[in-house]
Order: structure tokens, then C-alpha cells, then sequence
């Protein structure tokens, strides 16, 4: 039987670190999500890519992030010769991330085209995830212009006309960097970003028929990008964001004179300090149509919606290397004549970190199933996307945070300085929580889900299959206690409709919170009967179990998260032990 154990004698000046460490192997969880949600054959092909990445990630690409954090991209408005070029100087090492990211990896183009990375047609979702997971444990901003490159291809595909993807999609989907153009994606204004409605930008039709668009953009991130998606209010069209339409703009046009926009200036940012994020002017710039005129904003939510599913990706990534450099750390470290893991109070940080981390990780690969479904044409998984993606954006990214806090004061005073990893990961974390709608904005878009678009019938559905799964005796509290929480939330929700803005708006974030609970711990039961099946005993059960008493059952005002038992298993978790039934018992 496995049970809690202390560990080898480490020094007593350690500052450990986890330079050199591969993140995909070193990650039995990731590596069960992986094999459990992909299926065997698709992991067996996968593997070998996900071994690379996790190797690169914890070395070349981890130094490489560090260098371009310190280095920011330069705003070059003018050449020598005085003319407007407007081009944004990127770090060697930023550069080195992109051949990494968009090149040798292809996660822009994988999910567009047969052939990246040897794949057969184009790769399910579930490995761009998995793969992009990886990287965003040493380097979160570059994935912005990769999610948006590969946002841009998807919105083309769906909504271009043939010959905007004739010229563009080949760039878009390139491998190669000099055939390579990345791509983003420009809302928000000074009159707001949660509000697009209120946007200013004007799009003119001129006597050659050609779109011309003038207005401001507040935050332009990719301002180096090639080609934008962007919104602008036809002459004559309704006000709110019905009246919106979706322009792609080219830095360049076909004839290779330059676009008539200018960058102002970068921003100067707290976090993703590697990735240029800009103000734009457009002063009569080219646009070209993209789709229906009157449909632009609801095709841009498309593209929002992709890039929060991202977002929450990158965030659990954020997660998951807060928890190994605590991990690593106070295996390692020695305070009070003993190593840091060994102190209770710690420990139950770390059981926490962990927890959350390891739901996260489960709520986000199977969002990628969840879009591969999608893109087959199941109508279910379309339903599903619309309240999931709000709900794992809202959550994972408001926690990341938290878990990158924990996990500075964890490092101690070497977790504020910059020559660790630990400032970076808090200062990336914070931004995950604003941009692609903040945690209230995303709170109430679940809320709408719920009201408008029976959100909360598709995820009551999904988790119902899950849960249907477990027929392990010991979880049998579990999965009622997560039975009876959702039947709350469904009568709690079932008067929204009729109730006033306010008293439903109030609601909002608590409901969010409690879904997002019941979906992951949902995940995480029925992953642990799957473990059990296998034969690889209850230790995905009782994870479970924590993880749902911790948070839908939590031990009342003043008193601890977890009990003295439970954190002797922080352990036996985090090495994936096998562990035995008798655990479970400790849950209660
Ligand atoms: C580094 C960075 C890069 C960015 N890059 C881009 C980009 O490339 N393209 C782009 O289009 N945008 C970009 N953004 C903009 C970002 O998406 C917006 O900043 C964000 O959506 C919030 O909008 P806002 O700043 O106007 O804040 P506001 O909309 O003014 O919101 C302020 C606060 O009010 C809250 N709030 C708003 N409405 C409600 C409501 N109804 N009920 C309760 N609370 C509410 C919000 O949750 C928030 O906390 C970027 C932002 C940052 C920081």
C-alpha cells in the first residue's frame, strides 16, 4: 500500500531549480490527460512531438522567454531615409521563439493543413492544446500571435471570400518564416473594450469601390502583424454592434505599397512584455470585407471565443510550471531541519496549487475534444463550446493568479526576484484575467449562455454522461455531491429570466464559480474510474475527491482546506504512486 513518505536529504543551501527538466515527461498527469483524451493511436503519434516540446520548453525556450521579458520589442516608425515603415524590432530571442512556435512546431498552421509536424491531414486540436500547454509553461505572449494567426486562418476559412483566402491563407497556414505572415485581431477603442458597441471607426466605400477605414485602436497587439482583423462602422450603418462589420486589413497592399495605418507608440506593459502590443491610427487604410457587412460583430465573437479558449489554456500552462517550481523547490529546500514539502501549512498550499492545477489541465484538453467535435459537425459540441468557453476563460485565468502568487511566496525571496521565473509567471498571469473580456464580462457571458442559449442544459448533459461513468462505490458521495450542487444552480438559475438586470447580473460570478467546480470535478471522477479500470489504482480518485471537498464542501468559517491526513497525499499525488482504496477514506 502507498502511503505519505518523507524524501531524500536534500542540501541545506539548496535553490533548486528546474532548468533542464523535459515539462511533458516530467508531467504523469498531462501525459494520462493526454493518452485518456486523444485516444492511443492519436498519442502514439503525438508523443514524440509532445517529448520535444516539453524538452525545448524547459530549456532553450525557458532562457529564450527569459532574455526576450528583459529585451521588449522596439516601435521603428520612420527608416532612414524619413520615410513611415512602421515596424516593430523584435528581440533575437523573441525571433528565435517564433521559428520555435510557428516553424519548427507549426501551432499556427497544424489545425489548417496536412503535412505539419508529418501529420497526415490536419492535426486535431487536442494536439495544437496539448503542444501549446507545454510552451506556455516557459512563454506566454508569443502564443497571442500564434492563437491569432491561426484565429485569422480559421475566420478566412469560414467567412472569407475565395479570393482573400487565395492570397492570404497560404501565409497565414506557412511554415517557412519568410513565407510566414501572422496575423490578429483589433477591437477595442478608447471608448471602451468590453463595450465595442461604442466603437468609432469608420469604414467608406470610395468611388474605385475599395473600403476605406479611419478611426483609432486602442490595443493592437501583434502590432507587427501582416494582416488584421478588424471592425469598423460602414457610413450609414445602425449604432451598438449590429451596425459593425469585419474588415481584414494587410500591412501591405497586392501592389506592396504600404497600408495607410501608422503605430503610435507601444504599450509599456506590467506582463507578455516579449509580444509588441500597440495604438493604432487608420487614416484611409485598405479593408477588405470579410463576410456578411451586417455580421461583422457576431463573426468577430468567433474569433473572441477562440482566443478565450486560448487563453485559459495558457493560463492552466501558467499553473502547472508554478506548481513544479514550487514543487522542485520545497522537495528541496530545507527550513527548520526540514525540507519545505514536509511543513503542513506548505504542504496544503501545494495540495491546493496542485489540485487546481491538475483540474485545469483536464477542463482545457478536453475544451480541445470538445472543438474537435465542434469542427466535425456536432451539434452538441457547438451547444456545449458556447457556455464552456466562457466559463473555463472566466475561471482558469482569475485562479492562475492566485496559483502564481502562491507559488512566488512558496520560491520565497527568490521567487521576487527576476532571475527566477517566478515574477514573470505572476505578471503574465494577471493579464490572462483581462484581455479577451475581463472576469465580470466573461462571468456574464456564461450568464447569457445560461438564459439565451440553454447553456446550462448542454453542460448538465455532458456532466451527466460523465458522472454516469463512475461506478466506483467509494466515489458514490462525490458524484452526488456534485448531483445536488447542480440541481441547485438549476433552480437557482431557472427564475434569471424574469429577474432584474441587477439582482441577475449579482449572480453571476457565484454561479460561474460553482459551474466551473462541477464541470471540472465532472472531468476528474470520471478520469479517475478510467485510472481504476486500468488498473492503476484510486490515485485520480482521490484527487477528485479533494478537489470537490475543497471547494463545494469547504470545512466552514476559519478552518482549514484540507485536514492533516489529507496533506500526507500531497506526495503520493504529485509523484503519481499508485495508491490504494484505503485513501479515499481520508477524503471525508
Ligand atoms: C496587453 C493587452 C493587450 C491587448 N490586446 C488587444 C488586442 O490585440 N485587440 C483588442 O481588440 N483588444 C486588446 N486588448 C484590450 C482588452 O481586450 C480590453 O482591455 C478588455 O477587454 C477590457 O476592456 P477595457 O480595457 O475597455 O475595460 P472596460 O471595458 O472599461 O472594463 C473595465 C472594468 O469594468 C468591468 N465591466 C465592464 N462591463 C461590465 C458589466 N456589464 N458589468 C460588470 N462589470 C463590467 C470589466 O470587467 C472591467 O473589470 C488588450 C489589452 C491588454 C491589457
Amino acid at each position: 500500500m502507498t502511503t505519505p513518505s518523507s524524501h531524500d536529504a536534500p542540501a541545506q543551501d539548496a535553490m533548486p531549480t528546474t532548468k533542464g527538466m523535459n515539462y511533458f515527461l516530467e508531467d504523469r498527469n498531462f501525459q494520462f490527460l493526454c493518452e485518456s483524451v486523444m485516444g492511443a493511436d492519436v498519442f502514439e503519434r503525438a508523443r514524440p512531438h509532445l517529448t520535444d516540446l516539453g524538452a525545448i520548453a524547459g530549456d532553450e525556450l525557458d532562457a529564450l522567454a527569459a532574455v526576450a521579458d528583459r529585451n521588449p520589442p522596439v516601435l521603428r516608425a520612420w527608416d532612414e531615409q524619413g520615410r513611415r515603415v512602421d515596424e516593430v524590432v523584435r528581440h533575437p530571442a523573441y525571433r528565435r521563439m517564433e521559428e520555435i512556435a510557428f516553424c519548427r512546431f507549426g501551432l499556427a498552421a497544424m489545425a489548417h493543413r496536412s503535412g505539419v509536424l508529418g501529420w497526415p491531414g490536419r492535426a486535431p486540436q487536442v494536439l495544437k492544446y496539448a503542444l501549446s500547454y507545454l510552451f506556455a509553461q516557459s512563454e506566454f505572449g508569443l502564443l497571442c500571435p500564434v492563437n491569432m494567426t491561426d484565429s485569422c486562418a480559421r475566420m478566412l476559412g469560414a467567412f472569407g471570400s475565395e479570393e482573400l483566402k487565395t492570397r492570404y491563407l497560404p501565409h497565414l497556414t506557412a511554415t517557412e518564416p519568410d513565407a510566414l505572415w501572422q496575423g490578429t485581431q483589433w477591437m477595442t477603442e478608447r471608448t471602451g473594450g468590453s463595450d465595442v458597441g461604442a466603437s468609432t471607426t469608420v469604414a467608406r466605400r470610395g468611388g474605385d469601390g475599395r473600403w476605406r477605414l479611419w478611426g483609432d485602436k486602442w490595443f493592437t497587439s501583434v502590432a507587427n502583424a501582416e494582416l488584421a482583423l478588424t471592425l469598423a462602422r460602414p457610413e450609414g450603418a445602425p449604432e451598438g454592434t449590429r451596425g459593425l462589420a469585419m474588415f481584414l486589413v494587410p500591412k501591405r497592399l497586392p501592389d506592396g505599397t504600404k497600408n495607410a495605418w501608422t503605430i503610435n507608440r507601444l504599450k509599456d506593459k506590467l506582463g507578455s512584455r516579449s509580444m509588441a502590443t500597440g495604438e493604432v491610427t487608420y487614416a484611409g487604410a485598405v479593408g477588405y470585407v470579410v463576410g456578411d457587412l451586417g455580421s461583422g460583430f457576431k463573426q468577430m465573437m468567433e474569433m473572441v471565443n477562440g482566443s478565450r479558449l486560448s487563453n485559459a489554456m495558457r493560463a492552466a500552462g501558467i499553473m502547472r510550471r508554478a506548481l513544479l517550481e514550487s514543487l522542485v523547490h520545497a522537495r528541496q529546500r530545507v527550513a527548520f531541519g526540514r525540507p519545505l514539502v514536509e511543513l503542513p501549512l506548505l504542504r496544503s498550499n501545494l495540495l491546493s496549487m496542485l489540485l487546481d492545477a491538475e483540474a485545469a489541465a483536464s477542463v482545457i484538453l478536453n475544451s480541445a475534444a470538445l472543438l474537435d467535435r465542434r469542427d466535425a459537425g456536432a451539434a452538441e459540441a457547438r451547444a456545449l463550446a458556447r457556455v464552456w468557453t466562457p466559463l473555463a476563460k472566466y475561471w482558469i485565468t482569475l485562479r492562475a493568479r492566485d496559483v502564481a502568487a502562491e507559488a512566488m511566496n512558496v520560491r520565497g525571496g527568490n521567487g521576487y526576484v527576476e532571475e527566477w521565473v517566478n515574477p514573470r509567471l505572476l505578471r503574465d498571469a494577471y493579464l490572462g484575467a483581462i484581455w479577451e473580456g475581463s472576469a465580470n464580462v466573461v462571468a456574464l457571458d456564461v450568464q447569457r449562455a445560461i438564459v439565451k442559449d440553454r447553456g446550462l442544459e448542454a453542460l448538465a448533459a455532458f456532466m451527466a454522461e460523465r458522472l454516469g461513468r463512475v461506478v466506483e462505490p467509494a466515489a458514490k458521495p462525490w458524484v452526488d455531491l456534485v448531483k445536488s450542487s447542480l440541481e441547485t444552480v438549476i433552480r437557482q438559475t431557472a427564475g434569471w429570466a424574469a429577474q432584474p438586470a441587477a439582482e441577475r447580473d449579482l449572480a453571476a460570478r457565484p454561479v460561474a464559480d460553482t459551474l466551473y467546480h462541477l464541470l471540472a470535478g465532472s472531468l476528474l471522477l470520471a478520469e479517475g474510474q478510467l485510472l481504476r479500470e486500468q488498473g492503476r489504482g484510486y490515485r485520480k480518485l482521490l484527487a477528485a475527491g479533494l478537489y470537490l471537498k475543497r471547494w463545494l464542501e469547504p470545512r466552514g468559517p476559519a478552518s482549514p482546506p484540507f485536514t492533516a491526513r489529507q496533506i500526507e497525499w500531497l506526495e503520493p499525488l504529485a509523484e503519481w504512486r499508485s495508491i490504494d482504496a484505503a485513501a479515499l477514506a481520508d477524503v471525508d
